[in-house]
């Protein structure tokens, strides 16, 4: 992979990495807001016109934020593997991933035969 690929692929990779933070950021706000609203024993999850309920809500705002988490271990890996000139190469069976691939899914780990 030359330079110029290998930037692009980093730059791909941060802004991915802010735009999952993003994400987290939210979920964790989310669930704080979520925390707040159950801790009032008022709040009546049987007759809420928003439709879900807070437990709903919650477990909602858990799944996104450990999905932002994994990505975000994902990408980590990436950047490191970027870092240590190892990126790019498949995990399986050692070929070179598609530079095509790479730019659609930037944190793949193997190549698109071996990921199918
Ligand atoms: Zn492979």
């Amino acid at each position: 992979m030359n330079e110029k690929t290998a930037s692009e692929l980093r730059a791909l990779l941060v802004a991915r990495r802010e735009a999952v933070l993003e994400r987290e950021r939210v979920g964790d706000e989310t669930m704080a807001i979520v925390a707040d609203a159950r801790s009032f024993a008022t709040a009546d999850d049987e007759h809420d016109p928003e439709g879900g309920t807070l437990a709903e809500e919650w477990s909602r705002a858990a799944g996104l934020e450990a999905e932002a988490k994994r990505e975000l271990d994902d990408i980590d890996r990436a950047i490191t593997k970027l870092d240590a000139g190892e990126y790019g190469t498949c995990e399986s069976c050692g070929k070179r991933i598609a530079v095509g691939r790479l730019r659609i899914r930037p944190m793949a780990t193997r190549c698109i035969d071996c990921a199918a």
